[in-house]
């Protein structure tokens, strides 16, 4: 069993509804535990003119090899409506590997660490509630990725409204 981390964006179809459907997707996938789900949090879309999306992290526990599980997590986002018009358009569900244990992947179709888990704060945020002490591969803290990405453009949604 490995600790991987999700990173889990919505801004279409009642995207809290889309985080939800998603964790309990999750917690389906063979040989696979969800062992926590942060807050889910709103964020201004990176491209202008879409509606703010909906993100959350899941920590999961998963004996899956790297690409099974990009491959399930497809299949989810799939199931869920999931279409791809254009790159970083607006999405029912978007379901990224940000960490695998410690491993770099570099592969055609998974990169891990996520490449741009260092600058987006709706990522970092929620993974800090889950790991406050965890470090990348690379041996660097959490925290000093969080001390260079201001919490802005971010709302933590209070967990009444959240999944809690
Ligand atoms: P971004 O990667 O900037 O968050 P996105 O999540 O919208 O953008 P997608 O359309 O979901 O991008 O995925 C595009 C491709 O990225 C996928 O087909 C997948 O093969 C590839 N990919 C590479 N690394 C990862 C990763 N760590 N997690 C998920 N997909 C990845
Ligand atoms: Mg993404
Ligand atoms: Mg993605």
């Amino acid at each position: 069993m490995e600790r991987i981390y999700i990173g889990m964006g919505s801004n279409l179809a009642a995207p809290e509804r889309q985080l939800h459907n998603a964790v309990e997707a999750l917690a389906q996938l063979p040989g696979t535990i969800v062992a926590g789900v942060s807050a889910f949090y709103q964020s201004d879309s990176l491209l202008p003119g879409q509606p703010r999306y909906t993100n959350a992290v899941a920590a999961l526990d998963s004996s899956l090899a790297p690409l099974q599980l990009l491959d399930a997590l497809q299949g989810i986002e799939n199931d869920q409506g999931r279409e791809r018009l254009e790159r970083w358009g607006p999405r029912t569900l978007d379901l990224d590997i940000l960490l695998f244990g410690d491993r770099l992947i570099d592969e055609p179709r998974l990169k891990v660490p996520h490449y741009q888990l260092h600058l987006r704060a709706f990522v970092l945020y929620p993974l800090a509630e889950l790991a406050p002490t965890l470090r990348l591969p690379d041996g660097k803290p959490l925290s000093d990725l969080l001390a260079t990405c201001p919490f802005v453009g971010l709302e933590r949604l209070h967990p009444a409204e959240s999944h809690q």
